[in-house]
């Protein structure tokens, strides 16, 4: 079967529910059951004109959405057999479509500048130069991606697949000025003033500190993860034979990895179960085949002399706390043996980039609006889900805004 066949197969599998609930379950609203239709008639332009409306990164949400727990979850064929493929299903047409767009004939006299090419900016990016507006982008790091190209180890995303965006970029004619931090190579008082607009995505770039644990072997996973992309040897040197990495999202699982890689010994200890772990069931089960243990229900206390003090904790039902309340069990003391500790408990925003303004975030507009009505900020920074899917679907709504707000004349 060559790749169309596939793509044609995999979507004949469609059931066409009445219900849609795999539409309801992803977070963008992509109209599945739709494209599926279109693909079953070899209906390839079609498919990815539905998936347009909606989607504008297939390459990373098709690679890395946690589609167990989103659309594939909730697909009908779960009560039967296995769901359709949908992930799957976008990254071939992704790759069908490889580095496709069209720059819009008629532009908008309107400057437009994306701060953080990660997926949020980009989603931006893509939607504004796909309406006409003049787009201009910058991002400190050296290619774009955010988080994805900086943090998600390669055995998980292939950095190559960036390159299909990159062209679309270059179509759209948005002009990215990589290794440009805003702060440091200008001020945003000064960007704000050059451009009609501005959005800002400057995602999560510090980690959540824990308090009482510091030293030469605690380190914090986004801090690792860094160093894999920039300085691989580095890594090797920092940490010790035993390693015990603490939380249970995907940071912590492809921390765990990394290291298992390095052939240390890794444990991953959490102070909930398995099902209220932000990582997705796909993400425990890999880490665990790759022979790393898992330890629920503990929660360190101490790091001292090569032993992690921890505690058990158990969870109980409280109307405050959808997922339980974690309560240590009285007495309850184990000890881990370690050389290494890390922490992956969650990334928190420096908020560095806003330097020098005045701007401040006016959640009481809308989840995007600060004080300035041409300044809008979108990603991790403001959305709830910390997730990919989540972050494009901000830069696509405030695309929209500023679409409304601005009342462009097309030129
Ligand atoms: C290890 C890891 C694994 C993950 N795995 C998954 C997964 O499997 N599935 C999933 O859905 N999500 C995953 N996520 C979460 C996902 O990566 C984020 O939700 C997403 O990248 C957020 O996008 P963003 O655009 O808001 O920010 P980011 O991706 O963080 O991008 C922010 C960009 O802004 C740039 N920037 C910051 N400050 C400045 C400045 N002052 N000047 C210029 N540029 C600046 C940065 O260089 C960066 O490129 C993972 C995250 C990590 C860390
Ligand atoms: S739930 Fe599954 S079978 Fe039903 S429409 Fe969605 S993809 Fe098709």
């Amino acid at each position: 079967m060559d790749r169309f066949q596939e793509l044609i197969a995999e979507a004949s599998r469609c059931l066409d529910c009445k219900h849609k609930p795999c539409v309801v379950a992803c977070p963008a609203g992509n109209d599945i059951p739709g494209l599926m239709k279109a693909l079953k008639k070899g209906d390839f332009s079609g498919a990815k004109a539905l998936w347009d409306k909606t989607s504008n990164l297939p390459e990373l949400c098709g690679a890395l959405c946690q589609q167990e727990v989103m659309c594939e979850g909730a697909c009908t064929l779960n009560k039967v057999k296995k769901p359709v493929k949908i992930g799957e299903v976008e990254r071939g047409l992704a790759l069908l479509f490889w580095g496709e767009a069209e720059r819009p004939v008629k532009t908008i006299d309107h400057t437009h500048l994306v701060i953080g090419m990660g997926p949020a900016g980009l989603a931006n990016a893509i939607a504004m130069a796909q309406m006409g507006y003049l787009v201009d982008a910058v991002d400190a790091n050296p290619r774009i991606g955010g988080a994805i190209w900086n943090l998600v180890p390669p055995f998980r995303f292939d950095a190559n697949d960036l390159s299909s965006i990159e062209v679309k970029l270059a179509k759209l004619g948005v002009r990215v000025k990589y290794n440009f931090l805003v702060g440091r190579d200008a001020a945003l008082a000064d960007l704000i003033d050059q451009y009609d607009s501005v959005f800002i995505a400057h995602g999560l770039d510090v980690p959540q500190l824990v308090p009482g644990f510091a030293g030469p072997d605690v380190f914090y996973a986004i801090d690792l993860l860094n160093r894999v992309r920039h300085s691989p040897v580095d890594l090797d040197r920092l940490v010790g034979k035993r390693v015990v990495i603490v939380g249970l999202g995907s940071v912590a699982c492809d921390t765990a990895r990394t290291i298992a890689r390095l052939g240390r010994d890794v444990q991953i200890v959490y102070r909930r179960t398995l099902s209220e772990a932000p990582a997705s069931p796909k993400e425990i089960a890999e880490t665990l085949a790759e022979g790393i243990r898992i330890d629920v229900l503990l929660n360190p206390k101490t790091f001292n002399n090569g032993i992690l003090g921890c505690e058990r904790t158990e969870l109980v039902k409280d109307d405050q706390a959808p997922r339980g309340r974690i309560v240590s069990v009285p007495g309850s003391n184990v000890e881990i043996a370690c050389d290494t500790v890390i922490f992956a408990i969650g990334q928190a925003s420096s908020d560095a980039v806003f330097a020098g303004t005045e701007i401040v975030l006016r959640p009481d507009r809308s989840p995007y609006a600060t004080n300035d009505p041409n300044v809008f900020v979108g990603g991790d920074r403001v959305i709830k889900e910390k997730r990919i899917v989540d972050a494009m679907v901000s830069g696509i709504e405030v695309a929209r805004l500023i679409w409304e707000e601005c009342r462009c004349d097309l030129r």
